[in-house]
């Protein structure tokens, strides 16, 4: 059975008192609606300045923290960046990686995202990578072809093993922050496409060789993946996304900055881990 999981990514919001108020609505919430409930994996991903504070709110619930960012280097001379020992010693435990945003508007690449991944990898944080198209690559029919480019390049020279703890996030760039939901069938086929890819990356020619004739052993690695989906999940998406076979939990950015509408769609996440549960 795949986890579910519900993670909130705060962008460039929140002061560190405004994180704490969040993060303690959000824990007083569950308390409240959810109690006895099967939860969930919870991820807040806030601004590294908000990491300690969110992390001390946080110490003993249920919710994890994740970055939202990274560097690839353990440390030296790259001023402004955050090295990963430096979150895995604050308790951090997760690391969105290769966010649209990060890609349109801070240059990164499918192998600047294949560098963080290993070194997320190395250091035992727990990856979500971001793929998606962006709108002109859906009119033009590429979806499929990009999703399998970022997915190859971004899991490049990985173990089996490694990629088996990854995290994936389908995240239609043109639905992000925009309210416009990619229609929940096709962002389950897209999210079955990269479970597809994946399993493709890791199947083995029996002769060890890449371009074999020779049938291949199929790899079922990625049938155990959570894939998310994001762009736009709002409390009235939540539970339809949610009851789809192939997505297995959400990235959150707009409704995950206030409680009375992240609650709702844990909630939605709590009962897709039912319904996996019963089907399991
Ligand atoms: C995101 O930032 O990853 C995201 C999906 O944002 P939003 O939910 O606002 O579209």
């Amino acid at each position: 059975m795949r986890k579910t999981i519900i993670a909130g990514n705060w962008k460039m919001h929140k002061t560190v008192a405004e994180a704490r108020e969040l993060a303690k609505a959000l824990m007083d919430g569950i308390k409240a609606d959810l109690v006895g409930v099967a939860l969930p994996d919870i991820v807040l991903c806030p601004t590294f300045v908000c990491l300690p504070e969110v992390l001390t709110t946080v110490k003993g619930s249920a919710l994890a923290v994740g970055a939202q960012n990274m560097d690839h280097r353990d440390s030296g001379a790259f001023t402004g960046e955050i090295a990963p020992p430096m979150l895995t010693g604050l308790g951090v435990t997760h690391v969105i990686i290769g966010h649209s945003e990060r890609r349109q508007l801070f240059g990164e690449t499918n192998h600047s995202v294949n560098l963080k991944i290993k070194a997320a990898l190395k250091h035992g944080l727990i990856p979500i990578v971001c793929v998606g198209e962006t709108l002109s690559e859906r009119d033009e029919n590429l979806t499929d072809s990009v999703i399998h480019h970022q997915i190859n390049s971004g899991l490049h020279e990985i173990s089996v093993e490694d990629a088996a703890k990854l995290v994936i996030a389908y995240e239609p760039v043109w639905a992000i922050g925009t309210g416009k939901n990619c229609e929940t069938g096709e962002a389950n086929r897209v999210c079955k496409l990269i479970r597809r890819t994946i399993n493709e990356l890791y199947s083995k020619s029996e002769d060890g060789k890449e371009d074999s004739a020779k049938p291949k052993t199929p790899s079922h690695v990625a049938d155990s993946i959570p894939v998310l989906y994001g762009g736009s999940v709002k409390p009235s998406t939540i539970d339809e996304q949610m009851e789809q076979s192939d997505i297995d939990g959400a990235l959150v950015g707009g409704a995950a900055l206030k409680a009375e509408e992240f609650l709702p769609i844990i909630k939605g996440g709590a009962k897709r881990l039912k319904l996996s549960s019963s089907r399991a």
